[in-house]
């Protein structure tokens, strides 16, 4: 079944797309900005075609005569925050300069797309794509690449709507943005905040670049805008003390990382022993603290490049597959 979401009103003139389910990997928010006189623009896409078709279609039912959806502002080049972006026609992409660098560290989605249908399920990492990817259908998508790139900040305006986007030190990724709107006071955070609450328990964070302490200090750039409306890239959307809640649990995790690295705790295990504390009981994909330990273990050890995701994911199944003594499918 093809996760979709119907446009929530957020602001005036800002909607947002939040899948169901909202937990697991690859479901993200997206934005749709539209002024009144028509300009209109996306913060983010789905993942694949036909979610970004979902979105597509109900976008269109909110824009004035003659509107067109002509800008994504891309928060940063996950897969599933710009691979939805081929089903508009010649969008112009904006995101930072690192951003459209960082795309090469991605998998293309055509060898995604063969390799989680190709894998082995009898392995872990073959179980874990097809557990958790294979819902989505990159068979026929082209990765729009951005073609407004910035350094630094970036005032927009989608026709009458002004945007501030400011970029960010490494954190989820190299190149990650917040876009502010001022006069509604709303900001989408992209994956620098994983949001959770008690009825919708959400999923742990995971970062890819780090370290963490950027990661915090980004949260706290999002709470200085004054930004009322904080829209995540994944989750439910938060007040100020939603982010200033997320910030405890990203400074538990670099505390205990740190604790661990300066015990001589390699970073596998490390992450083992942060998923045995157990301490966010109701967050789900605890292996993605191998990621987010991992990113920040390489900061502490002053080690360059992250490794490429694929071989990052392999030590994700293994953790996953010694969680999960019943090998659900
Ligand atoms: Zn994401």
């Amino acid at each position: 079944m093809i996760p979709t979401s119907p446009l929530l009103t957020v602001a005036d003139g800002v909607h947002l797309w939040s899948p169901t389910p909202s937990t697991g990997w690859g479901l993200a928010n997206c934005g749709l900005i539209v002024s009144p006189d028509g300009a209109a623009a996306w913060v983010d896409t789905p993942y694949d075609r036909h979610m970004a078709q979902d979105f597509l279609d109900r976008s269109r039912s909110l824009l004035p005569a003659g509107g067109r959806i002509g800008r994504v502002i891309v928060t940063h080049a996950n897969g599933d925050h710009l691979w939805g972006a081929d089903v508009l026609p010649d969008p112009e992409i904006v995101a930072t300069r690192e951003a459209l660098g960082h795309i090469a560290y991605e998998p293309e989605p055509r060898q995604l797309h063969a390799m989680v249908r190709g894998s082995d399920p009898a392995t872990p990492l073959g179980w874990y794509l097809q557990r958790h990817f294979q819902r989505f259908d990159w068979s026929a998508t082209q990765v729009v690449e951005p073609s407004l790139t910035f350094v630094g900040e970036l005032d927009l305006r989608i026709g009458q709507v002004p945007v501030e986007l400011f970029g960010l030190p490494p954190a989820h990724t190299t190149g990650d943005l917040v876009a502010y709107l001022p006069q509604q006071k709303v900001a989408f955070t992209g994956d620098v905040i994983f949001a959770s609450a008690p009825q919708d328990p959400g999923d742990h964070a995971v970062h890819w670049a780090g370290p963490l302490s950027n990661v915090i200090a980004a949260c706290e750039r999002v709470l200085a805008t004054g930004a009322q409306v904080i829209i995540p890239g994944h989750g439910p959307v938060l007040a100020p003390e939603g982010v200033r809640g997320h910030i405890g649990y990203l400074e538990h995790v670099r505390d205990r990382a740190h604790q661990l690295h300066t015990a001589g705790v390699p970073a596998l295990e490390a992450a083992r022993t942060l998923i045995a504390e157990n301490t966010f009981p109701s967050l789900g994909l605890p292996e993605r603290l191998v990621i987010t330990v991992g990113s920040e273990y390489r900061y502490l050890n002053g080690a360059g490049e992250p490794p490429a995701i694929v071989a990052t994911m392999a030590d994700v199944a293994q953790v996953a597959w010694e969680l999960d003594e019943g090998r659900t499918p």
